[in-house]
């Protein structure tokens, strides 16, 4: 293991697209001193993470590839990319000009982005090197912060970055372990009879993944999203563009604005903007109500894909210039009250879905392949097999019974959850009421008496709002202000600490 003469070790706890965001945006940084880093991470496969998985070709990223990148500076970055592998004579099945693509071919733009930022970080001096295993607990020691493996490895570190990603769907309903529930239907191109009947619980944008990588892999019985509100993901418009001046002077307002007038005044400000685009409140009512018939919103959507007076268009390119500042500056229980109470319906308007997916679930709908249902209040096991949902009073029966249900805090059940637990009672990380773990908003370093300890992505939701903790454009930005930190603090010495057990090399990173 050529780590002799690292100066400084960097440890990554997760191996998904945030973890990649964090090694490239180090090796883009050309740091002068080597540094080991060591990637912890169950899968055989890091890169991919949980979304990007080997997968149909039908199973599409929801957002288009132009604000797929791994690099916010540089948000072309996976499109091009694709288009120079096309050239080469790559993925013949891909269109490189298409907007939305493949999950899987975002998977193998992360692995390589990985091997590639690697080599430039080994040209340095540095190493990157994984390990298959789950971290299970984290201790503060003298020479800085001891990592304790599920494979028995313990290591010290400088420095380490908790990317764990998002929890896994909700088990509402205690249905873990029965013959015919998929508790994590992740990768989405699992084993089911094409004559099957599938119900879907949920009705999120994961739900519509699901159905329509069945449907597109030519599903022929019924499946049935089933969820409390029955609401189905927005679907995407074209953004209307922002210019640089109005983002900074709405962010320069959110940051002037005391905190108690800050809702009043940012509505304002949105309300001008909204105006001054002609877009229409009484859309954005309806949008954001419950009860609308699946079929009549989404041929009401899709009609307005490119209006540039849709208050969406208007509204959400905000989002990744101003929407973590907004939600940072909002007081806590202004936060907790909003998340309890708009939450929900607003998660359908920030997670949209691809016009192409929704012309496709009309369709489905039109023919019967796919049925839209509200009013669930319970899920039971049958004696004989199968599963009851009742919904609306009505009971339904369900052989395949796939689990998409957002779920909010980590399970501590999983390798997240189990984590987070252990330095929630070890006074490591204090729990944050609106998800994931307090950081200080300049740095995401994770509050708390380890000064080496971060955290990137969904565990940072609570204070950067988790749209933007989601979006890989707000999480590249956020992985170079990780990256600074970490190159102007103090190494604490970790190197010279005598490891107890020797790191395990799991994976290899090729290109
Ligand atoms: C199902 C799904 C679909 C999505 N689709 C899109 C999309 O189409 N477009 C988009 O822009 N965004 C999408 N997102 C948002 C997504 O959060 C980001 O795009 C991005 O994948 C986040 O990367 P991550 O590394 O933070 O999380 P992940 O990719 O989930 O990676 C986290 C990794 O951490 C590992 N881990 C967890 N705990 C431990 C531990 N204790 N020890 C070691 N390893 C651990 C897990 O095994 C996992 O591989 C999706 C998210 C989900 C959950």
């Amino acid at each position: 293991m050529a780590t002799g003469s690292a100066r400084m070790r960097l440890a990554i706890v997760g191996g998904g697209a945030s973890a990649v965001t964090l090694v490239d945006a180090l090796a883009r940084s050309t740091p002068r001193e080597k540094i080991k880093v060591s990637i912890f991470e169950p899968r055989a496969d890091p890169g991919p993470g949980r979304p990007y998985q080997q997968d149909a070709d039908g199973a599409l990223i929801n957002r288009p590839a132009e604000a797929m990148s791994i690099r916010h500076t540089e948000p072309l970055d996976f499109r091009n990319w694709l288009r120079e592998a096309g050239n080469r004579g790559e993925f013949p099945s891909v269109d490189p000009e298409a907007r939305f693509q493949p999950r899987w071919l975002f998977g193998v733009y992360l692995r390589r982005r990985l091997a590639s930022a690697a080599a430039r970080l080994a040209a340095g001096g540095s190493t990157v090197e994984t390990s298959e295993s789950t971290v299970e607990d984290v201790l503060p020691v003298d020479g800085g912060l001891r990592i304790l493996t599920s494979t028995g490895v313990t290591q010290t570190n400088d420095h380490v970055v908790m990317c764990l990603g998002t929890p896994r769907p909700a088990d509402l309903y205690g249905l873990s372990g029965r013959p015919g529930f998929v508790a994590d239907p992740y990768p989405l191109a699992g084993p089911l009879p094409a004559d099957e009947p599938v119900t879907v619980l949920g009705s999120n944008l994961s739900a519509v993944d699901i159905a329509v990588a069945l449907l597109r892999r030519g599903h022929t019985a019924p499946v049935r999203l089933m969820s409390r509100n029955g609401a189905l993901p927005s679907v995407r418009c074209r953004p209307a563009v922002i210019l640089p001046d109005e983002a900074r002077e709405l962010a320069e307002a959110v940051r002037r604005t005391p905190s108690a007038a800050l809702w009043t005044t940012v509505r304002r400000l949105l309300r001008a903007r909204l105006a001054a685009h002609g877009a229409s409140a009484d859309e954005m009512v309806r949008d954001l109500a419950v009860g609308e018939p699946a079929a009549g919103r989404l041929t009401r959507q899709l009609g307005r894909q490119d209006a540039e007076d849709c208050w969406r268009a208007v509204l959400l390119p905000l989002l990744d210039p101003v929407g973590e500042l907004f939600w940072q500056r909002l007081p806590p229980r202004t936060r907790q009250s909003f998340l309890g109470r708009h939450h929900t319906r607003l998660a359908t308007v920030l997670n949209p879905m691809p016009p192409a997916t929704a012309a496709l679930l009309l369709e489905a709908l039109r023919t019967g392949a796919l049925e839209v249902h509200a009013g669930v209040t319970a899920v039971t096991a049958r004696p004989t097999g199968g599963f009851t949902v009742t919904a609306d009073g009505r009971d339904h029966h369900a052989g395949v019974l796939l689990n998409a249900v957002r779920a909010t805090p980590y399970d501590p059940e999983e390798p997240a959850g189990r984590l987070l637990a252990r330095l929630t009672a070890s006074g490591l990380v204090r729990p944050h009421p609106c998800g994931g773990v307090y950081v200080d908003f300049a740095t995401n370093r994770v509050l708390g008496p380890a000064p080496g300890l971060y955290a990137l992505g969904h565990p940072t939701a609570g204070d950067l709002y988790y749209a933007n903790a989601g979006s890989l454009l707000g999480i590249s930005a956020r992985a170079e202000r990780i990256v600074a930190r970490i190159l102007s603090s103090p190494v604490t010495g970790a190197a010279a600490v005598a490891h107890s057990s020797t790191l395990t090399i799991g994976g290899r990173l090729d290109g």
